[in-house]
């Protein structure tokens, strides 16, 4: 049976008189087991249950355990606050102004641990900026506060190690059936307190092939707008989760379809309403799909490699134009990739560290035509040998090159790996015999 309690939730945003209605779903009505919790996160929530706080996994991981999906990693929520937390387990460190909250560090797996808050601006205490931006919001409060101050109702599902009962504070489970993405309160106001909620409407959409709900949609082309106000080292973080999530395609999609592309990529996005040849779009959308199979083989994927295929259509333009006032190409590429990135960096800041490498990949563009004399043989030794390599047969793919370059490439990189050998013979040293010679098996057998 499902138990219900109704409550009426004094930290909705402005703009919504519903009551929310908590339903509580026993062990016996999902499917949430234990086995297919991580073991770190299990550990965080036994041990802040043993010592009497109030301990729940919380959003993406309740959501897509629900959802038969496998989380990408666990949230916690507790009633401990950040410092008790941090006092209660000696591999943790609190991190965060606008949002503290608690890291716990299990080898590779970082469980966050965030304490229940309260959406409470009219308390004042919350930090608002003019236009109704939250700057810190660090005041707590008990669960039902912590539910709906959460942005998507499918994001305010609670999983109570103490009983391991799901709770739904604000019909999650109802979204989950109807594959929607709904705000908790009324949209507007969501996403003026924090426009990045757009961003993550975007994601999740992409991620779980949901819809998003028609309020929380039309309210994204009326507020876009706002994430011009977003530091952009927090839009890099956001991007990248929407390009490697396993789901950029659908996401780049998404993005311009809802007009928030110009808030990420401005110049791009002038650039592709500009209409450019088929090609070009093919380019990019084949970068993402090779991006997002990457992620799914679980192979490594780099912020390098997808900024270089993002920006490659505005360096590519910049470097011909370049060329055409004699410029010669490698400097034309050098040139072009630092102009393109001093101004994606006003919106997206992506690390140096990571721009660098983009922009090795472009130089090294040219030089895969070269496919003579010992040319070939010092691209190999490049660093980012194999990021250039891949970015240019994505550009072979879809005929920006010519697809036997790519195939010369990938003969002479097999060529390469077995040449060590070779060597190695020519210098009078035998090879390692794994197997014996049959003449040699044949004295043994005759022995
Ligand atoms: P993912 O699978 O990408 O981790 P997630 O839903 O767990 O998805 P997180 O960014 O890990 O997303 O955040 C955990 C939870 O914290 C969310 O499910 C949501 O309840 C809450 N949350 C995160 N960011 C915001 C935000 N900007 N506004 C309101 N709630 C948020
Ligand atoms: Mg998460």
């Amino acid at each position: 049976m499902i138990g219900q309690f109704y409550f009426s939730p004094n930290s909705v945003s402005e703009g919504t008189n519903e009551d929310y209605q908590l339903s509580v779903l026993p062990r016996s009505e999902h499917n949430i087991s234990r086995k297919l919790i991580s073991e770190p996160a299990l550990k965080v929530l036994y041990r802040l249950n043993k010592a009497g706080y109030r301990a729940c996994l919380v959003g993406g991981g309740v959501r897509d355990l629900l959802l038969g999906k496998h989380p990408k990693d666990f949230d916690v929520a507790t009633n401990a606050t950040p410092e008790e937390v941090r006092a209660l387990f000696k591999n943790s460190r609190l991190i965060g102004r606008r949002f503290r909250l608690a890291h716990i560090r299990y080898g590779r797996e970082i469980i966050e641990v965030a304490t229940f808050r309260q959406h409470a601006p009219e308390s004042g205490k919350t930090e608002l900026t003019d236009d109704g931006r939250i700057l810190r919001d660090n005041t707590f409060g008990d669960i039902e506060d912590d539910a709906l101050r959460r942005d998507f109702t499918v994001n305010a599902l609670y999983y109570d190690i103490s009983d391991f009962t799901v709770l739904d504070y604000a019909h999650g489970v109802d979204d989950l059936k109807k594959a929607t993405l709904r705000l908790i309160g009324d949209a507007g106001t969501r996403y003026k307190e924090d426009p990045v909620r757009m961003l993550r409407a975007i994601r999740f959409a992409a991620k779980l092939n949901f819809n998003i709900e028609e309020q929380a949609g039309e309210a994204i082309y009326e507020h876009g707008h706002l994430l011009r106000d977003i530091p952009s080292a927090r839009l890099y973080d956001e991007a990248l989760k929407n390009f490697h999530s396993g789901h950029a395609l659908r996401a780049y999609q998404l993005l311009r379809e809802f007009e928030l592309f110009q808030y990420l990529f401005p110049a791009l996005d002038r650039y592709l309403k500009l209409e450019p040849a088929e090609a070009v779009l093919d380019f990019l959308e084949q970068a993402l799909v090779n991006t997002d199979q990457r992620v799914h083989d679980n192979k490594p994927v780099s912020p390098a490699f997808i900024f270089a295929c993002l920006l490659w259509p505005l360096v590519h333009q910049r470097a011909i134009q370049l060329q055409s006032e004699k410029v010669s190409t490698s400097p034309a590429l050098q040139a072009a990739g630092i102009e393109v990135f001093a101004e994606q960096i006003k919106t997206i800041a992506v690390p140096r560290r990571f721009s660098q490498i983009a922009r090795n990949i472009w130089t090294m563009q040219p030089r895969f035509c070269n496919t003579r004399g010992k040319q070939p043989h010092r691209l190999l030794n490049h660093p980012n040998f194999r990021a250039g390599y891949d970015f240019f047969c994505i550009q072979s793919m879809v005929g920006l090159t010519t697809y036997q370059l790519c195939e010369w490439w990938t003969d002479f990189q097999q060529e390469q790996e077995v040449k060590p050998r070779e060597q190695v013979k020519r210098k009078g040293h035998r090879p390692r015999r794994h197997r014996k010679r049959p003449r040699d098996a044949q004295r043994q057998r005759a022995g």
